[in-house]
């Protein structure tokens, strides 16, 4: 069997994978080698395809989720949504389908993007066996390796939670309950079936077949808070705790692995000292947050209250942050929303970066095309370009309207010259 990525590094071979994620990322090959060796950093790759690296010392991430509902399934919507992510700068894409034809339309968003992608294997399994109950171990780890040998990057699994926290659960106080989705379903089995979560019982085949694929292994985070005022608690800790001694389990068993945690909605105040406690805890591990939403009222624009949450964490030490849409807790996004959830979640990881590391070259060369109204180079340079470009021209004028004849900048330019 050839060596996995983790083990090449543990063995302190650099490989092409590294080189080009050093190169990508202008860090030192040798550096990237041991973190990646530590567990400290992931790079999730595909076929060939730009490998992307996650974690400590590396730009922010984002990740674009994706896929059909179970009332919404239009397996072209899909295939533009991913197109859409991946031009609007998503360094990841997650296909979460659960409607229509799950495997073509997983294929097809592999065939049209370059970036890594990631499945949740229960959803599938969900879907095709038409009840919690009726999925067997088997049927889960069945799925996990068809996704593994078709070439996906990742997996999430919700490992890290056990019957007794979900007893726990009942007792303490929240105004959401569970709101992990993954979650919910492995809930479902383990109280309908009164048996141990299946991805705990069947942890170390499940890393055997990662580690075999080379594929990343994400660890969900099914206790969550699903809403600021639910703040952290006994099942959350719990959880945070399992989490990080199974990461510690899969490494050792050669897998990668990113642990989610603290995600959903978190209040502005505490997203730091969440952050802080996670990195810790999980020994300075790659943290995928899913936004947070630090304030709940922004619905319909929960990709702006989003962004704000995830500067925060990315700023505090997040690595990579899964996008929220306007269309969050409200529908299923389209095309559109999908644009905007990415646009707004570069610019909180851009953000992040620059409370992380100091403020980019790409700033202060935007700048600089702004003072010399040159607005090719502008658009070149933004995060969305498309959209400064659609701005700057709707009133058909060539220049800008705000101040227009009596624009600051070219009365200083006279005087100032
Ligand atoms: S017209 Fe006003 S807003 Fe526009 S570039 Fe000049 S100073 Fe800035």
């Amino acid at each position: 069997m050839n060596e996995n990525l983790l083990e090449a590094a543990i063995a302190g071979k650099e490989g092409p994978i590294i080189s080009a994620v050093a190169r990508a990322e202008g860090v030192r090959p040798d550096l990237l080698l041991k973190q990646v060796a530590s567990g400290r950093v992931v790079i999730m790759q595909r076929d060939g395809k730009p490998p992307v690296g996650i974690g400590e010392g590396l730009r922010t991430k984002i990740n674009a989720n994706i896929g059909t509902s179970a009332d919404l399934f239009d397996p072209h919507e899909e295939v533009k949504k991913a197109r859409v992510a991946e031009h609007y700068g998503a360094d990841t894409i997650t296909d979460l389908s659960m409607g229509g034809p799950i495997d073509e339309i997983r294929r097809k968003i592999r065939a049209v993007t370059n970036t890594p992608l990631t499945t949740v294997p229960i959803y599938q399994t969900v879907v095709e066996r038409g009840s919690f109950e009726a999925i067997s171990e088997h049927d889960l780890l069945r799925t996990i390796r068809k996704h593994v040998d078709e070439g996906i990057s990742s997996v999430v699994v919700h490992a890290g939670f056990t019957l007794e926290m979900l007893e726990e659960l009942r007792s303490v106080k929240r105004i959401m309950g569970m709101v992990s989705k993954g979650g919910s379903f492995t809930s479902a089995w383990m109280l309908e079936n009164g048996r141990e979560n299946p991805f705990l019982s069947r942890f170390d085949e499940i890393c055997g077949v990662l580690a075999e694929g080379d594929v990343v292994l994400s660890l969900g985070n099914s206790m969550r808070s699903g809403c600021i005022h639910d703040t952290m608690d006994d099942p959350q800790e719990k959880e945070m705790e399992m989490n990080a001694r199974l990461a510690t389990r899969a490494n050792e068993l050669g897998v990668q692995v990113i642990v989610e945690g603290m995600g959903g909605h978190v209040s502005p105040g505490e997203i730091h000292n969440y952050v802080a406690h996670y990195k810790r805890t999980t020994d300075y591990r790659p943290l995928f947050v899913a936004g947070p939403l630090p304030i709940e009222i922004g619905a319909g624009y929960d990709h702006m209250s989003g962004c704000v949450g995830g500067a925060i964490a990315a700023g505090a030490g997040a690595d990579y942050l899964c996008y929220i849409t306007p269309s969050e807790h409200l529908a299923l996004p389209n095309v559109a929303q999908v644009r905007e959830g990415v646009v707004a979640f570069r610019i909180a990881a851009h953000i992040g970066d620059a409370l992380k590391y100091g403020l980019g070259a790409e700033d202060k060369r935007l700048a600089e095309y702004r003072r010399a109204r040159d607005w090719e180079n502008l658009f070149g340079s933004a995060i969305d370009g498309d959209r400064a470009r659609e701005i700057h021209s709707q009133d058909g004028m060539g220049t800008c309207t705000m101040c227009g004849k009596y624009c600051a900048i070219a009365i200083m330019e006279n005087y100032l010259r």
